[in-house]
């Protein structure tokens, strides 16, 4: 049976007590000598105390020791105990710190940016991703209002909505610094401890998804339009042609003449969209080889010799014979400078020049097609790339084109894993500069 420290204690003093008594009521009986008596008892007793006091303080010298403490009772119990206790909290501080370094990693590598505030407004913690998107430097900003350091007042509307009402708020809004971004916020409420409040927010970047919606937005509004401009055309002289002027013959051939013209363009649009479309769905096989470039430039302008002539425009070819050999698809490189010097032509003045110089430029053969035209405004010069871009849209409609030109010949370059430039001065002519890998 074990007995409790306390009872322990006192069973001690009960029987260093008792002994004591019977001691000294034993030498008194025997020599009366009360002096010799008290001296024993005092021994005894001494001895007795002294062994207690070992056996109680054992475990507690054993516990700040080595905390493993051998003896049975409650002492030693509660030094298990203890030790116990300690070696989980150990464990448990291990596992929170694994856990936090975990998170870290998973909100750093996170593309959306995450944003956590207090009840008061005050941020709690921001990731790199939204450090990256409010162009902040990685200081420690946390505890500090969130619209002083975001400065947005928009998402903040959001945030202090989702705190005053305490639900989920989701909201597309448009960040203007350090650039501009389009972001999709999720807000939620959450408890962050101590029964308090606060927002988490996450960030998701949806610039180019916008973007794109955009661009396939204008190319279905720009395809409709483009085919219907000259269809209502066609359909507005065949009209007038069955009303009579089939008998018109002072007319009817110049209608007709009218009809084809727009036919063929839209037979060239709808080539073109399907070309651009096959291009940038990638359905199109390329076969590289080495390829004289010098030959193709020479086979095209031959080739587009009748309308630099009505143009009253002259081509000139600089390239040298000694030229290296690109790497490339030779159908898709005669697409290329087709488009280029079909413009050169299109946008050049009567008497103008265009003129053609490659020359190789470290790994990659330089092409140049520059022209003696209008040229084009700075502001356009970004666009012209695009898809259905045209710009001067006052004159387009006396230079025929879709505007889907130099959006493929940009796909086809960069297909070559070249590269394509555009340079103008307004009034003076334009250069259109494309690299191809050597051969
Ligand atoms: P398109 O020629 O069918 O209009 P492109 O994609 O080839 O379409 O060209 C887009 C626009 O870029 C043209 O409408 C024109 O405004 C401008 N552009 C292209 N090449 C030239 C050039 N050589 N000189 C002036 N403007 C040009």
């Amino acid at each position: 049976m074990k007995l409790s420290f306390a009872k322990k204690l006192t069973a001690s003093y009960l029987f260093v007590a008792t002994v004591t008594l019977l001691i000294t009521g034993v030498f008194l009986s025997h020599h009366q000598n009360l002096w010799t008596a008290g001296a024993a008892a005092f021994l005894i007793a001494m001895g007795v105390s002294w062994i207690t006091m070992r056996k109680i303080s054992q475990p507690l010298r054993d516990l700040l020791a080595s905390m493993g403490v051998e003896t049975q009772d409650e002492l030693g119990h509660l030094a298990r105990t203890y030790s116990d206790m300690a070696a989980r909290i150990e464990e448990k501080v291990r596992d929170l710190s694994r856990e936090r370094t975990q998170l870290g990693a998973i909100l750093s590598a996170l593309i959306e940016s995450i944003i956590a505030i207090d009840h008061q407004g005050k941020l709690l913690f921001l990731n790199p991703a939204a450090k990256n998107l409010f162009g902040l430097q990685s200081g420690d900003i946390s505890g500090r209002p969130f619209l002083e350091v975001l400065r947005h007042s928009l998402l903040n509307d959001v945030l202090t909505q989702t705190l005053t009402e305490r639900r989920v708020i989701q909201k597309e809004i448009t960040l203007h610094a350090p650039e501009e971004r389009v972001v999709s916020v999720h807000a939620l409420p959450v408890d962050y401890g101590q029964g308090q409040t606060g927002v988490l927010a996450a960030l998701h970047d949806i610039t180019e998804l916008r973007k794109l919606e955009n661009i396939r937005r204008e190319f279905v509004a720009n395809v409709s339009h483009e085919l219907k401009t000259p269809l209502t055309s066609i359909k507005g002289y065949v009209e007038t042609l069955l009303d009579g002027a089939i008998n018109d013959p002072e007319h009817n051939q110049e209608f007709l003449k009218t009809i084809q013209e727009h036919t063929n363009n839209l037979s060239q649009l709808i080539d073109d969209i399907l070309d651009l479309s096959a291009i940038e769905a990638q359905r199109v096989n390329y076969r590289f080889e080495a390829v004289s470039v010098k030959e193709v430039v020479d086979r095209i302008i031959k080739a587009l010799d009748p309308m630099a002539k009505a143009k009253k425009v002259t081509v000139v070819s600089k390239l040298s014979d000694t030229l290296p050999k690109a790497r490339a698809d030779r159908e898709k490189l005669a697409q290329i400078v087709i488009n280029l010097i079909d413009n050169a032509i299109k946008f050049n003045k009567p008497g103008g020049e265009v003129r053609l110089h490659a020359e190789p430029n470290g790994t990659a053969l330089k092409l140049q097609v520059t022209d003696t035209g209008r040229g084009i405004p700075p502001e356009d010069l970004p666009r012209v790339f695009e898809r259905f871009y045209r710009g001067d849209k006052s004159h387009s409609h006396e230079v025929p084109g879709t505007g889907l030109g130099l959006a493929i010949v940009k796909h086809l370059v960069e297909a070559h894993k070249g590269t394509i430039t555009a340079q103008s001065t307004p009034g003076q002519g334009s250069t259109f500069q494309f690299t191809l890998p050597l051969a």
